[in-house]
């Protein structure tokens, strides 16, 4: 990335920043270490692939903060779970993203399950996690619980884990570190990176950016970035997980539930979201195509079976979506964050679950890492640790409504009536620091097209919006980047071209 330096009154001398951290992916885990370093006195740089930031796994998972005592304790994972869980309070506070520490239940359905429960209530509490216990007495727990199945015979209650939107969270992470002036690159695919005296040399698609220090952050294609400089020390194997997502209101539970889990994954759990909705997911399924989102009846009959273990009346009418994610799974299970041979290449890798829940105490890793590979960190005076809550007109009350209005007549007009969203939220959107530039990006950010109709009504709106304020063609505007235009051309455009051609005009 060149940049134009106005060294003389005369002339433009054009050179090269050399950024002290580049770090590659713009999931939760880039983003959360961007923020993290955004406190010091360096030049960062994020460079994502797709047309926004939060589109890998960060977007499809269970949004679960875990308390942290599943892991077993030979993984590092266990214990940046565990201080991940304490860091989100803090985070939440400055960042205001939306965060309810509803507590979890893992559900014993048999007798021989308690025993495990034992152990995860035994060996959390010894490693800090606060105020695990375990309940058998069912009326409390359906108390707790009411929509839980009556079969259950205990419960594992972690009082800590909660529900967090890893997207919005991620893009307060985001907004906070633009703020605080790390620079993000959309649109930046690395497809080569070379290592020249001690100043890393990473080619994308369109541009070059130099760096002295280099963080791999590149989820399900992590090991494809750390092979780029030679490290071929470990392999992702992408391992889907399907969920079904039904209406808000359809069915309202207070816990997160997990059923007793299996060797390969924490099994399919049934859990509110944060915006009211509740899903069953995700199964657990090794699979070969990286980019491979799709769902299948099998894979959606799993998951059905596996929530009505837990919650036998489902709304089974009320379902509105269906979406799969994948999980970056290494071979050794684990998390793997390393300060690697290639000096000043930080391998950020194999962040499978709880890799959300642990995405604040890995930044912190990362940061001890450069640390000691000499970057200076020297404090910002005017280092802002505040994101300001988005103003959202479903949370405002009547008065505020009409002031609101008032003050900007865009607040009145709702564009997105599922989920009640006005014009003014989604000018917000776009216009915020690294804001939305794409209809999903508005989507995921304020949500107009997560309700009922899925954006069957909002989207020509979106476009428009969109359109006007990128001063884009509706033409160029994307469901979410590369090939995924809506709109082809104005009929009447075809139509007067068609007219022309023929002479009719
Ligand atoms: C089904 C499922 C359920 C889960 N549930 C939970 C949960 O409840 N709680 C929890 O704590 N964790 C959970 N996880 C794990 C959690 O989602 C992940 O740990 C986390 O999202 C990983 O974030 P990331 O930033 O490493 O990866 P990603 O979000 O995938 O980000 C990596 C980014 O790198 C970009 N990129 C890739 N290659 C390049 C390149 N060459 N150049 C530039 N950019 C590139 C990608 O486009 C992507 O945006 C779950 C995961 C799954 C799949």
């Amino acid at each position: 990335m060149y940049h134009k330096i106005n060294k003389t009154l005369d002339y433009w001398v054009i050179v090269q920043l050399i950024y002290d951290v580049i770090i590659v992916g713009g999931g939760v885990i880039g983003c959360a270490i961007a923020r993290t370093l955004s406190k010091y006195d360096i030049n960062i740089a994020l460079l994502e692939k797709e047309a926004d930031i939060a589109s890998g796994t960060t977007k499809a998972n269970s949004g679960v903060v875990h308390a942290g005592y599943a892991a077993d304790r030979k993984y590092t994972k266990r214990n940046l779970c565990i201080h991940g869980n304490q860091l989100y309070t803090k985070a939440q506070e400055e960042l205001n993203f939306p965060l309810r520490r509803i507590g979890s239940f893992v559900v014993a359905l048999e007798d021989y399950q308690i025993e495990e429960l034992e152990t995860y209530r035994k060996n959390g509490i010894q490693d800090g996690i606060p105020g695990l216990e375990v309940i058998f007495d069912k009326e409390k727990i359906l108390k707790m619980e009411p929509n839980l199945t009556p079969e259950v015979v205990a419960v594992l209650h972690a009082p800590s884990a909660g529900i967090v939107s890893p997207y919005e969270m991620t893009f307060a992470l985001a907004e906070n570190a633009a703020t605080n002036g790390v620079k993000f690159f959309r649109n930046q695919e690395v497809i080569k990176i070379k290592h020249q005296d001690y100043v890393f040399h990473v080619k994308t698609r369109t541009e070059e950016f130099q760096g002295s220090h280099l963080i791999n952050a590149a989820g399900l294609y992590s090991s494809r970035i750390s092979k780029m400089l030679g490290l071929d020390y470990f392999d992702i194997i992408p391992r889907k997980g399907e969920y079904i997502l039904f209406d808000r209101n359809s069915i309202r539970l207070n816990k997160i539930l997990f059923p007793s889990p299996t060797k390969v994954s924490k099994g399919i759990l049934v859990c509110p979201t944060i915006h009211g909705n509740t899903f069953a997911g995700p199964n657990a399924q090794n699979i070969v195509d990286i980019d491979d989102l799709s769902t299948t009846t099998a894979g959606l009959k799993e998951v059905l079976e596996g929530g009505m273990k837990l919650v036998p009346n489902l709304p089974l009418k009320s379902t509105i979506r269906n979406f799969a994610g994948l999980r970056a799974v290494p071979e050794s299970m684990d998390f793997i964050i390393d300060n690697t041979d290639v000096y000043g290449f930080i391998n950020v890798a194999g962040i499978l679950s709880p890799g959300l829940s642990s995405c604040f105490s890995i930044a912190e890793k990362v940061q001890e890492f450069l640390e000691l590979l000499g970057l200076t960190m020297k404090k910002k005076e005017d280092y802002n640790p505040y994101r300001p809550k988005p103003e959202r007109f479903v949370n405002f009350s009547n008065d505020e409504i009409d002031l609101k209005i008032k003050e900007d007549p865009s607040w009145g007009r709702i564009v997105c009536r599922c989920e009640t969203v006005p014009e003014k939220e989604i000018l917000n959107a776009i216009r915020a620091p690294v804001g939305a530039r794409t209809v999903d990006g508005v989507k995921f950010r304020c949500r107009p097209g997560m309700g009922r109709c899925q954006g069957g009504f909002c989207r020509p709106r979106i476009i428009e919006l969109l359109s006007k304020e990128l001063n884009l063609p509706y033409e160029e505007i994307t469901k979410r980047g590369d090939d995924t235009n809506i709109v082809v051309c104005r009929t009447k455009d075809r139509i007067l071209t068609e007219l022309k051609r023929k002479g009719a005009l």
